[in-house]
């Protein structure tokens, strides 16, 4: 990997990360390289090799770590997590001058692994690499996928499986955990640390940790908004998943959703739907609140004082995220003015939508390309909410029909392709992985293969449960 590394976190500290070098496997083979996102972060994709990407040798320059962070799991706070199967290779500066992590995910154990064996299956790594990368075609904030590698090694979950490496890019790795780790061994001036080192990374103008704070919070608005606007759900929004930077992390048994429901949940571990599609502004709001509590000892040193300046930034959080979410259902179906009846106007397709279990992203792209009424089961419904936004269309100035081209994808990674695409790269066939990752690079087009990959799940193909990535 001919890489400039810059390593910014492995000059805190050492209390911040354990360094571990990344455990060898038996015999490495490059399943993808994303060559285009290499170029971007100035590395020659043809110096990717299997056996830097799998862990087997360290690249010049890296300098390998296992970060520490804490979490609250579904609400339950683990006072350490960290990286138990994740290894940080190092720091590079892409070709914008921005700061990007370099992450072996699968790459064995590490002092934080626990009961776990640091490894990861092919499975979680291709589903990490199709959504994550899918994510950002769709122009919502992630980390990247530079590669995925076999080990040419098994390991054994509820089966024996083929082991993969994920070389995961993030604009860092900082998590509302990382803050909490520290926060709970009442080790203020690592704080002190953590916190100047996530404002110069990522939010250069904010002050001081109530500047943080605030940044995070219209950073995270503004994500789960873009979540919602294409029926995602992250499905553990944990708060050692939940990073600084405001990109989506830890893609595990998440999903976007087909049929619309606000209720809908995926993940087989959430059994109260904590996560559900509608909770996320919530679940988002409650993990800023863990991170605000975090950095109170810095805010002011009277507690009081502290907790009513954290809470005014909290509050907030409705307003930015509300802002964002109308403006990005707004374009959905086809707005660029504003008009106060905006809201219960998309609201109305929406409970519409949710009566009927229509598909989300098809029901929005028909707005432009199709009939819309199709989705709909109750025609009467449709005819009412049509009646309506006609009239409030007569009001714009232009043809809607480009903005919601733009706003509502014709294709996203439905689960039921992305089992299938799973189950044929088991079997040693990457071609559906592949022809994934060329439809979803371009949500918006309507290409060769759109059609094919526009189609929702038949009953027999509906995927009810998504587990997660370990
Ligand atoms: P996740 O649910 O994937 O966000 O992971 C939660 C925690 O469990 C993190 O500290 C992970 O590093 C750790 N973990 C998950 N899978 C493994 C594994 N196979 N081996 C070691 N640690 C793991
Ligand atoms: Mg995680």
């Amino acid at each position: 990997m001919r890489a400039s590394f810059d390593n910014s976190y492995a000059r805190l500290p050492e209390q911040f990360y354990a360094r571990q070098i990344p455990v060898p496997v038996a015999s490495p083979r490059l399943i993808a390289v994303n060559r285009r996102l290499a170029e971007s972060l100035g590395i020659d994709p043809d110096s990717l090799t299997a056996e830097e990407l799998a862990g087997n040798q360290v690249p010049d320059g890296a300098e390998p770590l296992a970060q520490l962070y804490a979490g609250h799991q579904f609400g339950n706070f683990v006072p350490q997590l960290g990286d138990g199967r994740a290894i940080l290779l190092g720091e590079v500066i892409d070709r914008d001058g921005k700061r990007r992590d370099i992450q072996l995910k699968g790459a064995g154990r590490t002092p934080y692994s626990r009961g776990g064996d640091g490894r990861a299956w092919l499975g979680p790594v291709l589903r990490e690499y199709v959504v994550s990368e899918a994510m950002h075609a769709l122009g919502i904030p992630t980390t990247r996928a530079l590669a995925a590698v076999a080990t040419g090694e098994n390991v054994i979950r509820e089966a024996v499986l083929p082991g993969a490496v994920l070389t995961r890019v993030a604009s860092s790795h900082l998590r509302v955990g990382t803050f909490q780790a520290f926060a709970a061994r009442g080790d203020t001036e690592a704080l002190r640390l953590l916190t100047e080192h996530a404002i110069a990374r990522h939010f250069p103008d904010a002050e001081g940790p109530l500047g943080l704070l605030k940044a995070v919070t219209q950073a995270q608005a503004r994500l789960i908004a873009g979540w919602m606007s294409v029926g995602f759900i992250h499905g553990v929004m944990n708060t050692d998943n939940m990073a600084i930077s405001g990109e989506t992390i830890d893609y595990g048994p998440c999903a976007f959703m087909d049929a619309y429901h606000p209720a809908t949940v995926f993940s087989s571990i959430d059994h109260q739907g904590r996560y559900a599609y509608q909770n996320q502004p919530n679940i988002g709001i409650w993990n800023l609140a863990q991170l605000a509590t975090s950095l109170l000892p810095l805010i002011e040193s009277d507690r009081e004082e502290a907790i009513d300046k954290a809470e005014e930034v909290l509050h907030a959080f409705p307003d930015h995220f509300g802002a964002e979410w109308i403006r990005l259902f707004r374009a959905k179906i086809g707005l660029v003015t504003q008009d106060d009846g905006d809201g219960a106007l998309i609201q109305g397709l929406l409970s519409r939508m949710a009566t009927s279990q229509a598909d989300f992203t098809n029901t929005f792209r028909a707005l432009v390309t199709g009939d819309a009424s199709e989705q709909l089961t109750d025609p009467g419904a449709w005819d009412s909410w049509q009646g309506e936004w006609q009239a409030r269309l007569a009001r714009e100035p232009d043809d809607p029909a480009a903005t919601m081209r733009a706003a509502n994808p014709a294709v996203i990674p439905r689960n039921h392709r992305v089992e299938e695409m799973i189950t044929s790269a088991v079997e040693g066939d990457f071609a559906p992985f592949e022809r994934l990752n060329e439809v979803l690079a371009h949500p918006y087009d309507e290409g060769p293969l759109t059609a094919d990959y526009a189609t929702p799940p038949l009953p027999s193909e509906r995927v009810l449960r998504t587990f997660c990535g370990t």
